[in-house]
């Protein structure tokens, strides 16, 4: 139904206006490149949680500041969201394990829950959420959606 379809960069704005506290507060500049006709069939507050998930996870690998790109990518069938950061990155071991319930490397605020649910609620909806990091320069997520065509 066309209830579900929703424009991916709405949904990365929204997201971004959710976490300017933790952004603000950490002193990172935020850059994106949101295109306007990209878009999926996801519920919203899902693909909410998805994003929120991995920006704070960014937020958190740049306590002393850095940049937080966000990018929506039309690809016919697919769209692409990436959220990438300039922080600490993640080691090879740790690289396999993130997507694991309750894995976490964060002394309080972790859970370790965030990336397990967020593939989880991508996979659901037919996609993909894979991760590229370089330890020491920052880490790049990348969820990848079927295209939802309107009407
Ligand atoms: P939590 O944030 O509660 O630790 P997550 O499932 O969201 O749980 O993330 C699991 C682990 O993956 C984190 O503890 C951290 O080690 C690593 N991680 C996730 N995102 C990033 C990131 N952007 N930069 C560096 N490490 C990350
Ligand atoms: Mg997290």
């Amino acid at each position: 139904d066309a209830s579900n379809i929703l424009a991916a960069g709405d949904v990365v704005r929204d997201c971004l206006v959710l976490t300017r506290h933790q952004t603000e507060v950490s002193g990172i500049e935020i850059a994106t490149d949101l295109q306007g006709e990209a878009n999926v069939r996801m519920a919203r507050t899902e693909l909410q949680q998805v994003l929120v998930n991995l920006i704070l996870n960014a937020v958190q690998a740049m306590p002393q500041g850095g940049v937080l790109t966000v990018r929506v990518a039309d690809m016919q069938d697919s769209v692409t969201i990436t959220v990438e950061d300039t922080g600490h990155g993640i080691a090879p071991e740790a690289q396999k394990r993130i997507f694991d319930p309750f894995f976490t490397t964060k002394q309080a605020e972790g859970t370790g829950l965030g990336l397990s649910i967020s593939q989880r609620l991508v996979t659901r909806t037919g996609g993909t959420l894979e991760v590229h990091s370089i330890e020491g320069q920052g880490s790049r997520f990348v969820v990848t959606l079927p295209s939802a065509q309107e009407g």
